[in-house]
């Protein structure tokens, strides 16, 4: 059986040049805090990585914080700069966002969605108007859908309401071009190209941040712990061979299997297809047809996708994202498609292919 890996959003193939970073730093051995030679050549490749992601993202150096993924680098900004403010968190956020709300300040509120999955403007501001400083957070693109959020309208609200403004860029980074307008940006390693293990936040310089794990004093105080220094090199590696032209190329495959389904199935709907999305993400709700069996049925053909969030230890539920949408049952009649970065050009055609017969297959039998 031939398998055809379409889960990229849940982690993308290693990149070849994150594979020689992370060998070369494994090599090298030493821990960054170490003030011997070993020490001091680690803490040389740290500071590199640093620049380098620094550089790629409009950040500073001294404005990278390296956690440990991008749970972690959410986390840290949720609950850092959510001390002391009202949370707004966007109704389809990642549930490592929806997860580090604080709970001291009263629960955090929703900023709901337009049925094509993009943040309610209107409704942003009025939450905005209503009372103190607040702390969005808002997604640059959706894991599921791929829809993307306008940030730097998102930005210009916030800036003109004295909020601070936290945006998850796991899917988005290296994908599309990004905008540097948030306070703070969280990253991760292995939706980079890189491997799993590593993540980062990107901070609006002058911001203070209050660590979540205290230690001993690495990232300037503000993450204690021995930096993962190959999962880190393997990232900055990633991200520098990570560019959104280069990922252009995904939005032709990912269009030529969005008309091969409209000739198909009339009744399979695409959503967020209205809206700017990724170039390499699907989601194809099929009303009638549970996500949980359409993505076994292509599993046994080969075919990896997923549906909803991968994130969810395995557990497959009525998606969350498609429901804030307007879904309604349908919410859990939805797969995931996102291709990787080294998709093959054939990737559509044995796709549709294998989509169509699963149809064929399950559609007879809910009838
Ligand atoms: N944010 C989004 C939008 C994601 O899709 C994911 C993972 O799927 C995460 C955060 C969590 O990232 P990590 O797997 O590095 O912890």
């Amino acid at each position: 059986m031939n398998e055809l890996y379409l889960d990229a959003n849940a982690t993308e193939p290693l990149r070849p040049e994150a594979r020689a970073a992370v060998l070369a730093a494994l090599e090298a051995g030493g821990n960054p805090s170490s003030v011997h030679g070993a020490g001091r050549a680690a803490r040389r490749l740290l500071e590199g990585a640093r620049e380098d992601l620094a550089a790629r993202f409009g950040a500073r150096p001294q404005d990278v914080i390296f956690t440990g993924g991008g749970t972690e680098a959410n986390a840290l900004a949720v609950r850092g700069l959510g001390q002391g403010r009202r949370v707004l968190l966007g109704a389809t956020e990642h549930a490592a966002v929806l997860a580090a709300a604080p709970r001291d300040t009263g629960g955090a509120e929703t900023i709901p969605v337009r049925p094509d999955g993009t943040a309610d403007l209107a409704a942003l501001e009025a939450l905005l108007a209503s009372g103190g400083p607040a702390l969005v957070c808002l997604m640059a693109a959706n894991n599921e859908t791929g829809v993307l959020h306008p940030i730097p309208e998102v930005a210009a609200l916030c800036a003109r309401h004295g909020a601070l403004l936290h945006v998850d860029a796991v899917q988005a980074a290296g994908r599309v071009a990004m905008d540097r307008a948030a306070d703070s940006l969280a990253l991760s390693g292995h939706k980079l190209g890189g491997p799993p293990g590593a993540g980062a936040l990107l901070l609006r310089p002058g911001l203070h941040l209050p660590a979540l794990i205290a230690g001993g004093g690495q990232e300037r105080g503000r993450r204690g712990g021995t930096e993962p220094l190959p999962a880190i090199a393997g990232m900055a590696a990633a991200a520098t061979a990570a560019v959104p032209e280069a990922a252009g190329r995904l939005a032709v495959l990912r269009d030529r299997i969005a008309a091969g389904l409209r000739a198909l199935a009339p009744e399979a709907v695409i959503a967020g297809e209205a809206a700017p999305r990724l170039p390499n993400t699907l989601s194809i709700v099929l009303p009638g047809v549970p996500a949980e069996t359409q993505v076994i049925a292509l599993d046994l053909m080969g075919l990896r996708v997923s549906a909803g969030a991968a994130c969810s230890s395995g557990k497959v539920a009525r998606s969350h994202v498609l429901a804030a949408m307007g879904f309604g049952e349908a919410a859990g009649c939805g797969i995931r498609v996102s291709l990787p970065w080294n998709a093959a050009e054939d990737a559509p055609e044995r796709f549709l292919e294998a989509w169509a017969a699963m149809r064929a297959r399950l559609s007879r039998r809910a009838a």
